[in-house]
């Protein structure tokens, strides 16, 4: 199976998947998983936590407040959003915008794994703490974890991946100086560029 073949499967897999309780949740509410969106062989990788309402509705992951803020930070570096991959931890909404639980990652990461190792990303931006703290244990750089305030706009790296942990950018949304961190996280990314 090529790249396209093999990330068909996964969007199937998770369109099927029944594995933990917010897929109860998704049926109920004719919501849709947030598969992920971009370009399948992206340099650049943004892992957010978890699909909003607004997400779950559409099935596209960022597109409503935090979505506007993150094209803004993208065109703020010239970078386009279809030129990147954007997906999430979990793919479905939990509820009331809860974090993701423990099992629910654990079932749900494996799709992530697997988006990683077709995508080939040469660096993977976490939006949030909770991104963050996921994908650096997922790596086995838990050990290096800190605060978001110390590591966001820090590179690190495992098996020649690049992990760039960024606030999430929902957090600029009624903060200017947050925005303005952001920016100058982006700035980073750059070097990524085609
Ligand atoms: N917040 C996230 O973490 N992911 C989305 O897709 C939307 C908002």
């Amino acid at each position: 199976m090529n790249n396209e073949e093999e990330l068909k499967k996964i969007k199937d897999e998770i369109l099927g998947c029944n594995k933990c309780s917010l897929r109860k949740l998704r049926d109920e509410n004719n919501y849709f998983p947030v598969i992920g969106q971009g370009n399948h062989n992206a340099d650049i990788l943004f892992i957010g936590e978890a699909p909003g309402k607004n997400e779950a509705k559409t099935g596209v992951p960022f597109c409503g407040a935090s979505g506007r803020i993150l094209d803004e930070l993208l065109i703020s570096v010239g970078i386009k959003r279809e030129d990147v991959y954007v997906t999430n931890i979990l793919k479905d909404r939990p509820p009331n915008n809860r974090d993701p639980e423990g099992p629910e990652i654990e079932l749900c990461i494996p799709y992530l794994r697997s988006q990683i190792e077709l995508i080939k990303p040469k660096v993977i931006c976490t939006l949030g703490r909770y991104s963050m703290e996921v994908v650096m244990k997922h790596f086995g750089l838990a050990d290096k974890l800190e605060t978001i305030g110390k590591m966001h706009g820090k590179e690190f790296e495992k098996d020649g991946i690049k992990i760039l942990p960024l606030y999430h950018p929902a957090v600029a949304v009624y903060n200017g100086n947050m925005k303005e961190t952001l920016k100058s996280d982006f700035q980073t990314l750059k070097k990524y560029m085609k």
